[in-house]
């Protein structure tokens, strides 16, 4: 099984990859992670990554693309199922995702879209740059990463709602109650 987690930055998509990973032994893929590991190395991707996120801007398609075949491609135990969280951002990334698992016979799955109100994002994400330190989660980048997501992110929305692949979950409530609903989604959806 191949899953796709989307929503707003600050919805919890790292949270629940995690109990994901542990209930269906998917494989991690965090876009984020992967750029903030490059940066932590002083790689030159790192390099050309840190302004973007520090802007809260989205790093250019044509490299992002690049950087996710790779994984993609070179991961074995990608081929064992996916979980990709943070990627895709934008409809050339859903593209050039769906062909790159078509390419291996293999497809897209679920898309567990998790919908937060946005004045919880915001004091989700400041809570979080308090206890992690993490650069971008100030109220500047955070307000540009959220002008950002409604830019160019939420019509993904609408492409994976006509691929069929769209689950919609409430993403506000405690963890288990959230990973609960995306259980459902995922079981009820497969038996069909
Ligand atoms: P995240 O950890 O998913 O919130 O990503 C942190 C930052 O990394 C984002 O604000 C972007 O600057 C960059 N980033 C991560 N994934 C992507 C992607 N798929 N496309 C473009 N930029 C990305």
């Amino acid at each position: 099984m191949n899953v796709v987690i989307f929503g707003a930055p600050g919805s919890g998509k790292g949270t629940q990859s995690e109990k994901l990973i542990e209930k269906y032994g998917l494989h991690h893929i965090s876009t984020g992670e992967v750029l903030r590991d490059h940066i932590a190395r002083k790689t030159p991707i790192g390099q050309i990554a840190k302004t973007y996120i520090n802007q809260g801007q989205l790093i250019p398609d044509s490299l992002m693309i690049r950087i996710l075949e790779e994984i993609i491609d070179n991961e074995p135990k990608a081929k064992e199922g996916v979980i990709l969280d943070g990627f895709p951002r934008t409809i050339p990334q859903a593209e050039a995702l769906n062909r790159f698992m078509a390419r291996r016979g293999d497809e897209i799955h679920h898309v567990i879209g998790l919908e937060v109100p946005e004045e919880e994002l915001v004091d989700r994400m400041i809570k979080r740059g308090q206890q992690t330190g993490r650069a971008d989660d100030n109220l500047e980048t955070i307000k540009n990463r959220l002008q950002v997501y409604h830019e160019s992110t939420t019509s993904l929305r609408d492409f994976y709602i006509s691929e069929g692949k769209y689950r919609q979950i409430n993403g506000h409530g405690s963890v288990d109650e959230i990973f609960e609903s995306i259980a459902e989604a995922i079981g009820d959806s497969s038996e069909k």
